[in-house]
């Protein structure tokens, strides 16, 4: 089944998303203004630098449109920034809070194989990149992946958030199981 996924195309890393999602037989679609998420069966929020995507955010009057697609069921995967950016003090898309650069900033950047509840065949090489963690998280927050102790994959609902870059490693699983969320989604909605 074919299927468009929006990209967050602002600032950061969009376009490695874009060549794992047509790898992967979805349609991708670089999103900067309110009326490109128009018929999107799903959205990538990428990583980049989370306070210059807000200022895009708010130039381009794209929070709402935003906070509507998720609160439509869509769903979002929020990558690095991207995850900060679903977070109670950003969008507010995620009963969470990221803490920012959480490992150290430059010199904290590694990488770690790390298994992933619902992620089958081993565990996924993982880049982190001044990465977040989620700091605090409400009930309906499930934590797939923790590093010393830290949710660094979470998913609410059809939402999904990672601290780390799936997108830099050939690792193709994540992207794989945030589109067969996407395809229940648009199957469920086609039924109904
Ligand atoms: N440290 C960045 C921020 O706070 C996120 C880093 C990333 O997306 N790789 O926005």
């Amino acid at each position: 089944m074919d299927v468009t996924v929006g990209v967050l195309a602002l600032q950061g890393d969009f376009e490695a998303h874009g060549r794992v999602l047509r790898a992967l037989g979805a349609e991708p679609r670089e999103v900067r203004v309110p009326a490109d998420l128009d018929g999107l069966d799903g959205l990538i929020i990428p990583g980049g630098e989370s306070t210059t995507m807000t200022l895009g955010i708010e130039r381009e009057g794209l929070a709402e449109p935003l906070r509507s697609l998720g609160a439509a069921g869509t769903p979002v995967l929020g990558t690095c920034a991207g995850l900060i950016m679903l977070d109670r003090d950003h969008l507010g898309m995620m009963d969470l809070r990221a803490e920012r650069n959480a490992f150290g900033r430059q010199v904290r950047s590694f990488e770690a194989d790390l298994v992933i509840d619902g992620i089958d065949g081993g565990p996924v090489r993982a880049v982190f990149i001044r990465a977040p963690w989620v700091a605090e998280h409400g009930d309906g927050v499930t934590v797939l992946a923790q590093v010393d102790g830290r949710p660094v994959a979470v998913q609410q609902g059809r939402l999904l958030a990672i601290s780390f870059h799936p997108e830099l490693t050939g690792e193709q699983r994540i992207h794989e199981r945030f589109l067969t969320l996407v395809r229940e989604c648009v199957a469920e909605r086609a039924g109904s």
